[in-house]
């Protein structure tokens, strides 16, 4: 074993790893959590099973068979009519990578509902040349559109930090992308924020589908003020720490700051998600998008995984699948395949072998980028790694690391 193997791994993952009899991934499946709050060594929340069956697959049984979608429609259609402008202003923002997701939500508001979006960007690490192309024909085809960058060289020390610190390098760009919405929704008078899908469509608490609304906690959580800094993380570093010993300066933290409660009350602000009102089928909304967005696949699949549609914009989403797989013994192949088994695009038997084909593979075709955007060489880059390895999840045979216990 190398060095400090599984010394930073996440705690709190159940030592016994069961797998969903439905999907294909298991009961290390950690639940998302208010991002401000998480620092080095934190214990994980991980998703619920019930008879076997994990709470996803359990809320996909769900969405066939008990949810009115004509009904959930309607109150689409009240809500948007309760909302929309008469007056040519935008009335309702919604935050887009250029992904196929968010090309779905805003093309169904303005074609469809006869809304006016406004699409508000959190910049990517590092655009591949697929995500460029795509976030500039999101706008070609008709979006209006705001990029929202933090400096690029801060948001490059964050994530350096959230991937030495918490094996996280996305956690930053998470923060900020929950605040843009409500922020930008604050800074143009606009009352409506709609996102894509709810994360409990993939794992965390199953009724938490039954709200349209997110919950204000996700979207609030960085409303730190000059003194406060001491009380709120990032990058598993407090922000107080960040100034003080990390040549950052408030200046550069306010884009990750987000409105207060209270702001987002007293304005009105209401932020909701379109897979309540509509049945996500992530497929579906990949097909819907190239189809009257332009949008455009990878050429080849992605590097641990078979799919080419999704996460596709940013050379460091690879590192973030990658660093799941470590942690939590399941990275990008286990997230498409269980999502397509749910949706009945694949039989389970086919996922568990297109999992355990691509699922461990390092992000290879993006090695080099990665590395130069972390400022790290390869060896530098594994040892880091390796420091994320949960220890009940991975054994050492020669110098490679193996799952103990592949998906069957
Ligand atoms: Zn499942």
């Amino acid at each position: 074993m190398t060095d400090g193997f599984g010394a930073l791994a996440p705690t709190g993952l159940p030592l016994n790893v069961e797998y969903c009899t439905r999907c294909v991934i298991s009961n290390q499946k950690p639940i998302s959590s208010n991002e401000s709050q998480h620092k080095i060594n934190d214990k994980k929340k991980t998703t619920n099973f019930e008879g076997g069956v994990c709470d996803a697959c359990l809320w996909a049984e769900e969405k066939e068979t008990s949810i009115d979608w004509n009904l959930r429609e309607s109150e689409l259609i009240e809500l948007c009519n309760k909302y929309r402008k008469s007056n040519g202003d935008y009335d309702v923002v919604v935050p887009a990578s250029g992904g196929k997701d968010s090309r779905y939500v805003a093309h169904l508001l303005k074609e469809k509902y006869n809304m006016n979006p406004l699409t508000v960007t959190w910049k990517p690490h590092k655009f591949t040349p697929i995500g460029l192309e795509n976030y500039f024909s999101l706008i070609d085809s008709g979006q209006a559109n705001i990029l929202y960058s933090p400096r690029g060289d801060v948001q490059k020390k964050l994530t350096s930090l959230a991937f030495k610190n918490l094996g996280h390098p996305f956690q930053p760009f998470i923060a900020g992308q929950r605040v843009v919405g409500p922020a930008t929704a604050l800074k143009y008078d606009i009352k409506l924020v709609f996102y894509g899908e709810n994360v409990a469509e993939y794992g965390n608490n199953k009724d938490d589908n039954y709200s349209p609304l997110m919950d204000p906690g996700l979207y609030t959580c960085f409303d730190f003020s000059p003194d406060t800094l001491n009380d709120y993380y990032l990058a598993g570093v407090s922000l107080k720490d960040l100034i003080e010993s990390y040549g950052i300066t408030l200046n550069d933290l306010n884009p990750y700051k987000s409105p207060s409660i209270d702001e987002v009350k007293n304005a009105g602000i209401e932020v909701h998600y379109m897979s309540y009102y509509r049945k996500w089928v992530p497929q579906e909304n990949y097909y819907y998008a190239v189809k009257n967005t332009g949008f455009v696949p990878n050429e080849k699949r992605k590097d641990g995984s078979f799919s080419k549609y999704a996460g596709i914009d940013d050379v460091l989403e690879d590192l973030h699948f990658y660093m799941q797989l470590i942690k939590f013994g399941m990275g990008r192949c286990t997230w498409d395949a269980a999502q397509e088994v749910r949706t009945g695009k694949l039989e389970r038997e086919e996922a568990v072998a297109l999992v355990n084909k691509y699922g461990s593979e390092e992000p290879y075709n993006l090695m080099d980028e990665i590395l130069e955007y972390l400022n790290l060489t390869i060896d530098e880059f594994r040892e880091i790694v390796d420091r994320f390895r949960t220890p009940h999840l991975w054994r050492k045979d020669g110098d490679k690391f193996y799952l103990t216990y592949p998906v069957k």
